[in-house]
């Protein structure tokens, strides 16, 4: 055999697998994979490991020759698992509890195995155009008018930094595409408005677009934990006389701890007075616009400039898809487009290029995903989980007000409850280190996984509902362990 042939022989022996071989490992994987969600309660929910365990269990160097692949499932399986907070488990109750369900990880495996890159159209022509559909699908289920038209970001923190840079590029008299911000005496100082309980993306989105954090006001949000909007008009009306250019508003729907709603309606009539870009974050919330019974929380938006809601937080399609609205296209991709010699196509405006719309170049095939989710569980079967998970965060909130040992701290808009433990005599400091020793023991139970946050300035646990798996029976499980606590 020549030299060539040899090498040739080893390049193809080593690494990629023969057809029979990825047959074989498939099919041990998704077993793994049923077995798995068939019983993630085999698990702890919170990882029982410490920082650096699992960089100790591991080689520090990377394997010279090809390993067997059989060994890298072994070590994936005694090792990755147990090093993993599993976010599958029914006892998840942190964050925004969320469900890779199971079309959505066949679809994320057909993804990757397209391995499609779609730049731009004829790189990939059936993500793009597949991309357009289940957004417009998704859009008709949330109740948007056809205006808005969408595409699909890695993050919420992505869609909305990408809204606010259209929001800039939306008055081309600032000139920041071509000439930038740094050094420029001419331009005003930019404001970005949203209530004190908005995500801190919208700080990072003005981190990055050279806002500052500075850029950002933060408003006071009432009981409901929504935004004075008589706040905003007073805020609006300040920075214009003194110079300041009102560059756009952040209203929530749903915010991240108390799940507040926003006024968007009367939000939205502010920002046409004053010709400021409504972004509406409702990363989380927008989800609850598939019911009847919810569209209300978006009332209003038909007038939001751009709107951000993630699949992969309540619509049961595996992290990450977040799809980002905007009534403004040609601005949007004004804000980003940049077309190099080695991209132009033959197309030209007839394709729509995914490229356009935000920093990255490249774009995973995400709308797979999300078209498997909306196709096997239906609108309908999508409405009827929503609703169920409502009514388990409603169940606990009502035990929770029945129980004199415990407060609700914000009302129980969709699946979120925000609640503390009380103690007869204890002041707020003693009630913040009870409830902070109480969710250390919770979580340290293995059997569920509650996050916290402040509230008003008070230490509250949160229980947030959002997996498939999770039953009445593990709703009624953390009301058990709270009260073996007391
Ligand atoms: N917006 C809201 C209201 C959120 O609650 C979150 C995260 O929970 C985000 C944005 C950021 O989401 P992502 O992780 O997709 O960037």
């Amino acid at each position: 055999m020549t030299a060539e042939g040899s090498h040739a022989q080893t390049v193809r022996g080593a690494g990629d697998m023969d057809p029979e071989a990825f047959r074989r490992f498939g099919h041990r994987l998704i077993d793994w994979v049923a077995d798995y969600l068939k019983d993630p309660e085999q698990y702890p929910v919170l990882a029982r490991i410490r920082p650096g365990d699992l960089v100790r269990a591991l080689p520090a160097e990377p394997p010279g020759d090809a390993e067997p692949f059989e060994t890298v499932l072994d070590d994936f399986e005694r090792l990755i698992p147990p090093a993993t907070t599993h976010w599958n488990h029914p006892g998840f109750f942190a964050y925004f509890a969320i469900t890779g369900s199971g079309p959505g990880i066949l679809g994320e495996l057909l993804a990757a195995a397209l391995n499609v890159n779609a730049m731009v159209w004829r790189s990939g022509p059936s993500a793009t155009e597949l991309e357009q559909v289940t957004l417009d699908w998704l859009r008709q289920m949330m109740g948007l008018p056809p205006s808005f038209i969408g595409t699909i970001n890695d993050t919420a923190s992505t869609s909305t930094m990408y809204a606010l840079a259209a929001a800039r590029e939306a008055d081309p008299s600032l000139r920041v595409r071509d000439e930038g911000l740094a050094g420029r005496a001419d331009l005003p100082r930019m404001r970005v408005y949203c209530s004190e309980e908005a995500h801190s993306s919208v700080d990072k989105a003005a981190i990055a677009l050279g806002l500052g954090l500075s850029g950002v006001r933060r408003l006071p949000a009432d009981d409901r934990f929504a935004m004075s909007v008589d706040a905003l008009r007073d805020a609006i009306a300040a920075d214009r006389a003194a110079g300041v250019r009102p560059l756009a508003v952040v209203a929530t729907v749903g915010t991240t701890v108390a799940t507040g709603v926003d006024p968007v309606r009367d939000i939205a009539e502010v920002c046409r007075e004053h010709g400021v870009w409504l972004h509406i974050d409702a990363a989380y919330g927008g989800a609850a616009a598939l019911l009847p019974e919810m569209k209300h929380i978006l009332e209003g938006s038909e007038h939001a400039d751009s709107i951000v809601v993630n699949p992969h937080k309540w619509l049961f399609v595996p992290v990450d898809c977040s799809a980002l609205y905007t009534r403004h296209d040609d601005v949007m991709r004004r804000a980003f487009s940049l077309t190099p010699v080695y991209l132009t196509t033959a197309e030209g405006d007839a394709a729509r290029n995914l490229m356009d719309y935000g920093i990255a170049l490249g774009r995973r095939f995400r709308a797979l995903k999300l078209w498997f989710v909306i196709r096997a569980f239906g609108v309908r079967g999508m409405q009827d989980r929503l609703r169920e998970h409502m009514r388990l965060a409603r169940l606990f909130a009502e035990e929770v007000e029945r129980d004199p040992h415990l407060e609700l701290l914000a009302p129980v808009n969709f699946s979120v409850v925000v609640f503390r433990k009380l103690s007869s005599g204890a002041d707020e400091e003693e009630l913040d280190r009870i409830n902070e020793r109480l969710l250390e023991r919770l979580n340290a139970s293995g059997e569920v996984f509650l996050s916290h946050s402040r509230v008003k300035g008070k230490y509250a646990l949160r229980l947030a509902v959002g997996n498939l798996r999770t039953r009445e029976r593990h709703v009624r499980r953390v009301l058990e362990l709270i009260r073996q606590e007391s």
